[in-house]
């Protein structure tokens, strides 16, 4: 492969960022310091949620919501297979089956009319994900969530800013989660962040992500079997100088996607990424193109390997989680389970989208695309 011209995604890291890190650095606290309160109010002032927990990752953060909500072995939870692995891999850490619906091949979130089939008695939740930063129908899912009694988990990792209503997404059940790798929208090398309006949860999750140790008592009460799933002060400070800066990050991602938006108009190959309703509003994670449905997997894959040998890293989000070989070999999973699902996965072209992204590079990711695609539009 050659050089990468234009990556998928970087992030975007200014001088107050390097400042704050090297505060801490100079200081005695790099862990459990005093980053850690503050960005946990600064997560929780952000969303609107009344509680927030700092971890270490997005993927710890949905181990302990699976924990912390008090799942039992052998219980179920409902999910989409059209997300980041992690999303189905945290409740079987804890002996808790993941059980898959196909998405809303318009919106790739949870369709929420195959839910009410999809339940059962071992159904004691529903893990909702934010595919992409796209907010999820939580208008549906949290009465259907409360009318049958079942525990709701946000997966929020791509969907920092994203909001349905006047309300952020991850506050719209008993927990959400957003992740802070560096292909985030905001950035803390690794970490993640769980909100809740629970005191009570909120409690729990703080001696869980600390080795279950009682934070009231003495350093030494273990009360709970816990992990090391706390977030650094380093961390902390990097996430805090970023959140500052959310508004400004937020608004250039979304001038990059209109700008691809405007570029990619017409073109009778592609769909475009949706947009909301007026009523959400959604802070863009990646800008994802799907292929008319006359092209095959082989043609996507083609397009995307003649993008890199020009040096233009593009993505396939998602492979379909329950096509996994582990989750094929586990559960017994095979192609045409989840049709929708596998459609979006076999045409999706994740382009290169980040908070920095020039204007030039936006064009210049679209004439390669075109000239990629040239062969194609000339198919019967
Ligand atoms: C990023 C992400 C996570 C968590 O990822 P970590 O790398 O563990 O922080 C979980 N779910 C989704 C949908 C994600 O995109």
């Amino acid at each position: 492969m050659q050089d990468i011209h234009i990556p998928l995604a970087r992030p975007d890291i200014g001088e107050s960022e390097i400042q704050a890190v090297n505060e801490v650095l100079r200081s005695p606290f790099l862990s459990l310091g005093p980053r850690l309160a503050e960005f946990e109010e600064a997560i929780g002032a952000r969303t609107g949620a009344r509680h927030a927990v700092a971890v270490s990752s997005g993927t710890s953060g949905l181990h302990l919501c699976i924990r912390g909500l008090d799942f039992q072995p052998g219980d179920e939870v409902l999910t989409t297979p059209f997300s980041f692995i992690a999303s189905a891999n945290a409740p079987l850490f804890e002996g808790v089956q993941p059980v898959f619906v196909d998405i809303d091949p318009r919106t790739l979130n949870m369709d929420p009319a195959l839910v009410e089939n999809a339940l059962s008695p071992r159904i004691k939740g529903i893990l909702a994900v934010h595919a992409f930063g796209y907010p999820a129908a939580m208008d549906s899912l949290a009465p259907l969530a409360a009318r049958h009694g079942l525990k709701l988990i946000e997966d929020a990792c791509e969907a920092l800013g994203s909001r349905l209503g006047n309300r952020h997404v991850g506050t719209h059940g008993d927990t959400g989660v957003f992740a802070f790798y560096p292909n985030k929208q905001i950035t803390t090398g690794e970490g993640g962040v769980v909100v809740t309006n629970s005191q009570e949860v909120a409690a729990r999750l703080r001696i869980l992500r600390n080795q279950g140790r009682d934070p009231d008592g003495s350093w030494l009460d273990q009360v709970a079997l816990g992990y090391n799933y706390r977030i650094s002060d380093l961390q902390c400070a990097l996430g805090l100088a970023q959140l500052r800066r959310l508004p400004e990050i937020l608004e250039k991602r979304r001038r990059v996607a209109a700008h691809y938006d405007s570029l990619l108009a017409g073109n009778p190959n592609l769909e475009l990424p949706v947009r909301p309703a007026e009523t959400r509003s959604m802070s863009w994670f990646v800008y994802v193109v799907r292929l008319h449905q006359r092209f095959s997997r082989e043609d996507r894959d083609q397009i995307v390997s003649a993008m890199m040998a020009l040096g233009i890293q593009c993505g396939r989000y998602f492979p379909p989680i329950h096509l996994q070989p582990y989750y094929r070999k586990r559960f017994g999973y095979r192609p045409g389970d989840f049709p929708h699902t596998e459609a979006m996965a076999d045409h999706a072209i994740a382009l290169p989208f980040f908070t920095a992204m020039q204007a030039e590079q936006v064009e210049t990711v679209c004439r390669r695309l075109r000239e990629v695609m040239a062969p194609y539009h000339r198919r019967p």
